[in-house]
């Protein structure tokens, strides 16, 4: 007799992986939360664990990656079901470190049976470690968008672009895509051109308009062999699902029906391991509606994304701890995109919107002691003159404070590296 842990948050799934192990005469535990699943393994230290992929919360690999990655837990086998068949996602179960991987829905010899056969071996070992003296792999980012509105029809061109958030930031074969505005569109076209990054992640930070716009006309959505990731909070009226759902149908026509596949993962605040060795913390910006800031850590190397976020800065209540929490957030990062929307005489006639004056955001990120900041999500209406301003007058600002910090305008085109 064995001690087993099942993860599963789909009940009928979980409750048939049950009874299949009970009659074969095993002590079994059901958690439908995979939240608290990691709590339950700690203190029970069981001898295998059952864990579904894709669940809410926390998902499956996440947790695999987690348990064999803690010396107390590292032995207990762990064996990743899906109701998905793709030799990708074997893959990757194989690459967080799982035993085994079974396919949904089971067939019930083999799953008794594969388990009995696991229960016997000795536990595979921890995928390791790139040698010490591989050279750092570094985060690449590149703005494809940081607009806070699309142009309207007339507008004049601008060297800072005028498409709405969208970042990319590539670590080895891995993709994130923060925020799927306009700028989302080119970054698509040039994806499928490339043939690369077959898999990449989409986190929306919230469904505001310029931040959601391009995903519609994302081209990848409608070639074939794609599968994208797309993260996000749930809003209290929509769902995730609903907002990506609803930004297909009134895709134009013409692009046709999607074909990637789509995986979608509702954030809360919490931090999520979505490729070994590389997090994703989501936490909730000062912005009207549920708004999500991101911090993406891989290596040491920190980059912190919080496009639309209103910092009160010296006007601040004592009830208002948002700054601080903020400064805490981005402590230290490598690079820091921020919104600073504002000149400041503008942001004082903008209070309570949701938007930052650059000089708070300078102020905020000195305090954090961040490397590099990156002033984003420019206004609409302001032309090129009045954004080569806001970057003369923050750096000039930052050289009379003596801030060990560099401070850049975003534009279209603009690359970094950390
Ligand atoms: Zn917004």
């Amino acid at each position: 007799m064995a001690r087993i842990i099942v993860v599963d948050d789909d009940p009928l799934a979980g409750e048939l992986t049950l009874t299949l192990l009970q009659d074969a005469g095993h002590e079994v535990t059901l958690i439908g939360d995979s939240t608290a699943a990691l709590d339950a393994i700690n203190s029970r230290l069981p001898d295998l664990v059952i864990l579904d992929i894709l669940m809410p919360g926390i998902d499956g690999l996440t947790l695999c990656h987690r348990i064999k990655h803690a010396p107390a837990t590292q032995a207990v086998r762990v064996v990743m079901v899906s109701g998905k068949s793709f030799a990708a996602d074997r893959k990757r179960a194989t690459d967080y470190g799982a035993d085994a991987f079974i396919e949904k829905p089971y067939d019930v010899d083999g799953f008794s049976q594969k388990i009995a056969g696991l229960l016997g071996a000795a536990p595979a070992a921890a995928p390791q470690a790139a040698p010490a003296a591989a050279p750092l792999d570094k985060f690449r980012l590149t703005v494809w968008g940081c607009r806070s509105l699309s142009a309207v029809q007339g507008a004049p061109p601008s060297r800072y672009g005028r498409r709405t958030s969208c970042v990319a930031l590539e670590k080895d074969e891995l993709l994130l895509v923060l925020d799927a505005g306009s700028g989302l569109v080119p970054l698509g076209r040039s994806l499928v051109e490339s043939g690369r990054w077959r898999e990449p992640w989409l986190l929306i930070t919230h469904f505001h308009q310029d931040h959601f716009e391009g995903l519609g006309r994302f081209a990848p959505a409608y070639a074939d062999g794609y599968k994208l990731n797309i993260g996000g909070a749930n809003d209290p009226d929509q769902s995730l699902q609903e907002r990506v759902q609803r930004a297909f149908e009134i895709a134009p026509p013409e692009l046709g029906s999607v074909q990637a596949e789509l995986e979608l993962y509702e954030m809360m605040e919490q931090t999520y391991e979505i490729a070994p060795g590389l997090q994703v913390s989501s936490f909730f910006a000062n912005h009207p509606g549920t708004t999500l800031g991101f911090i993406v850590e891989s290596e040491g190397r920190k980059v912190v994304y919080c496009p639309d976020s209103e910092i009160y800065g010296e006007q601040g209540t004592a009830m208002q701890d948002y700054d601080e929490r903020l400064v805490r957030l981005a402590g230290g990062a490598d690079i820091f995109i921020h919104d600073a929307r504002y000149l400041d005489p503008d942001y004082q006639l903008r209070k309570n919107n949701g938007h930052s004056s650059w000089l708070n955001t300078v102020e905020l990120a000195a305090r954090a002691e961040v490397k590099r900041l990156v002033l984003f999500h420019h206004d609409d209406a302001y032309g090129d003159d009045v954004l080569d301003r806001i970057e003369t007058e923050a750096r000039a600002h930052v050289a009379g404070k003596g801030y060990a910090l560099e401070a850049t305008m975003a534009r279209e085109g603009l690359t970094l590296a950390c």
